[in-house]
């Protein structure tokens, strides 16, 4: 368990965090804006992510990201957005200011695993502090692209990939999106074992850079292991990237239905009453600030967290 000192605990203190919060706005239940998802490949260019077995991580991520979209063309209410649509290399910052500059409603970025292991599976990711060192481990491999970048010290603020405690800045800002991007997370789990059989390597948090500058629920998807010889040649293939993509297709209109069913009801009240709705709302935000992660479930009495006090999960 790693547990912050008071002295970092002030240090992020200027970061509250918003819990509660409406994510999608009223455009979309009163005005019938699209839902809008980005479809981030990682890598590409000069970055070609892992070469797990010789394949190419960056274009079996832009396959995938490339069916998603044509998958969800029939769908009308809602609209994609990629962050690149070919092999050219694009900035981490610029991926997440795309996202930003569409006023997106869900942020998806597609990757490949890689480890010396025969591990394989399907893994979803949410912006967090890591729980342990294999997520952290995940976290740096893929944050590295920033030094293919110029000027990345600058637009990271000084962020250093392999620093543990560089990842616990990284993750406040996204706190205010984390209810719903574990709830994207878990839907796409939830296809990719259900629909595919593929194994589950379930919802965690790690430090992803490409996350954290994005201001909407936003998840990275590891979709398996090219390292793995059976999961390698099925993520390099048609039938396999077609299917990963129908699977995540599906867990984008899974999410995006929920999520509208869920604010409409609590949405549902006349159009004279919604001043006093809104301010029901405001009433219900909560701050919160994250002290810990851990792999193992805590009890949250304060000899645990250094005498903190009034610690919740
Ligand atoms: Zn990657």
């Amino acid at each position: 368990m790693k547990i912050i000192q008071l002295s970092l605990i002030i240090k992020i203190l200027y970061s509250i965090i918003l819990s509660n919060t409406n994510i999608i706005t009223d455009d979309i239940l009163y005005n019938s804006k699209p839902f809008i998802v980005v479809i981030d490949a990682g890598h590409g260019g000069k970055d070609s992510g892992n070469r797990g077995n010789g394949y190419y991580e960056k274009n079996i991520a832009l396959e995938i990201a490339l069916k998603i979209g044509s998958n969800l063309r029939s769908n009308n209410d809602i609209k994609v957005i990629y962050t690149r649509k070919s092999d050219v290399f694009v900035d981490l910052f610029q991926r997440a200011r795309i996202a930003n500059s569409a006023d997106a409603d869900l942020f998806i970025s597609i990757h490949c695993d890689s480890h010396n292991s025969n591990a394989y599976g399907a893994g979803t990711f949410v912006l967090g502090l890591h729980a342990n060192d294999r997520n952290f481990e995940v976290a740096k491999k893929e944050n590295s692209v920033i030094f293919y970048e110029e000027n990345y010290e600058e637009n990271y603020d000084g962020f250093d990939p392999n620093n543990p405690e560089s990842v616990i800045g990284l993750t406040l800002m996204q706190e205010t999106y984390l209810d719903q991007s574990i709830i994207a997370a878990a839907t796409i789990q939830k296809h990719f074992v259900n629909d595919l059989g593929r194994k589950n390597r379930t919802v965690k948090q790690a430090g992803f850079i490409v996350l954290k500058y994005t201001y909407m629920p936003s998840v990275l998807i590891e979709t398996g292991f090219l390292t793995n010889k059976n999961e390698g040649a099925y993520l390099n293939s048609e039938k396999g990237q077609n299917a990963m993509a129908k699977a995540i297709s599906n867990a984008i209109i899974d999410y995006k239905n929920d999520i509208m069913k869920s604010l409409q009801e609590s949405y549902f009240f006349d159009s004279n009453e919604k001043n006093s709705h809104i301010s029901d709302v405001v009433e219900k935000i909560n701050y919160k600030i994250q002290v810990a992660a851990s792999s193992n479930k805590i009890e949250t009495k304060s000899f645990n967290f250094n005498g903190l006090k009034s610690i919740s999960r």
